[in-house]
């Protein structure tokens, strides 16, 4: 099966911001974009983007997952990186648009339409270091992606950093490229050192997330994670697993948690570590390394609640069981 994201449909939205007025939206060819190589997202990184899902019911339809949530945080990303504000309405009927353009490409379940909006700044003008550009280009990609579990529901193995940190703490809640880039030389090291599948940043000792994804902490009938606060990704699908695990009766503590109480809590029996994001859902995490030791979490395998979870959050989203938060928005 192709990697996570490398099929792009060949056919995108599109709209421009000239420093006065957003252009009229067009569906053009999304194998390249024009772009003054002085642009100001290539210099100074002024990038934000989304990630969500549509997913093909059993009736026909296509929905999409928590829309106006993830329109939302591209417009707190925006805001936070000073790029030019965009209409809400408009930015939902582009993406209703490309995805009702290949509404027939959408994979059924457990495939989905990956739904990648970005907004960069495009004001060529390489003295502006320290001036937010003045015109911008929002534009909305799709990728249909498979079982991203298709080899099956291997456990990760995570390294504690407790040392360094994923980006700039007070960038942390913005959805932006360089987060990622400035995270990928301590993955990179990790993975060569530790054999890993990702890295828990944990600055300070305080545990944060993965480089794409939330950390969650289940321990009997409770959830520990991390209270939202500006060094880290506001994730939706933690929201949703969070207000899924209330609705069940779970305890859902969102506060801080140090690095000592984690491994002395993933040392107890019945205790299971996960990583929720949109991509991955909710994958369990059965191995952490710090200071070169090796940590099992519960028996190192897939935990009872995990499957629980991710499958009420899937039934949902695949339209087998009631949207009873009115999650889901057709084209
Ligand atoms: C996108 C992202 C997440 C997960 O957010 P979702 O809305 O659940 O997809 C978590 N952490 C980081 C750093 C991210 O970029």
């Amino acid at each position: 099966m192709a990697a996570f994201g490398s099929v792009i449909m060949p056919e995108m939205a599109i709209s421009w911001f000239d420093g006065s007025k957003w252009s009229e939206t067009e569906i053009v060819p999304s194998d390249n974009l024009k772009l003054h190589p002085g642009a100001h997202v290539l210099h100074y990184s002024s990038t934000c983007f989304e990630g969500l899902k549509a997913f093909r019911h059993d009736d026909g339809s296509i929905k999409i997952f928590r829309m106006d949530r993830n329109i939302e945080r591209l417009a707190q990303s925006t805001h936070l990186l000073a790029l030019p504000e965009f209409d809400h309405e408009s930015l939902a009927r582009m993406i209703r648009d490309i995805v009702a353009r290949f509404a027939d490409d959408v994979p059924a379940p457990p495939g989905s339409l990956y739904i990648r909006p970005t907004h960069i700044g495009t004001e060529p003008v390489i003295g502006k270091a320290a001036v937010p550009s003045l015109t911008s280009c929002l534009y909305v990609l799709v990728s249909p992606v498979g079982d991203y579990f298709a080899g099956g529901d291997k456990a990760l193995r995570l390294l504690i950093d407790d040392e360094g940190m994923r980006c700039p703490p007070h960038m942390g809640m913005v959805k932006s490229g360089g987060n990622y880039a400035s995270a990928l030389r301590p993955i990179m090291k990790a993975r060569a050192e530790y054999q890993v599948d990702q890295v828990l940043f944990c600055p300070g000792g305080d545990v944060q997330e993965t480089g794409a994804a939330n950390f969650l902490l289940i321990d009997g009938n409770e959830i520990i994670t991390k209270a939202l606060d500006e060094s880290f990704l506001h994730g939706i699908t933690r929201d949703s697993l969070l207000t899924l695990a209330r609705d069940r009766g779970m305890k859902v503590s969102e506060r801080n948690i140090s690095v000592d109480e984690l491994l002395e809590r993933i040392a107890k029996p019945g205790c299971e570590a996960a990583l929720s994001g949109t991509a991955a859902v909710l994958t369990p995490v059965g191995t952490m390394i710090y200071k070169g030791q090796e940590y099992s979490v519960g028996d190192g395998t897939i935990g009872e609640t995990t499957v629980k979870l991710r499958q009420a959050l899937n039934d949902i989203q695949w339209g087998r069981s009631e949207d009873t938060h009115g999650w889901l928005t057709g084209l």
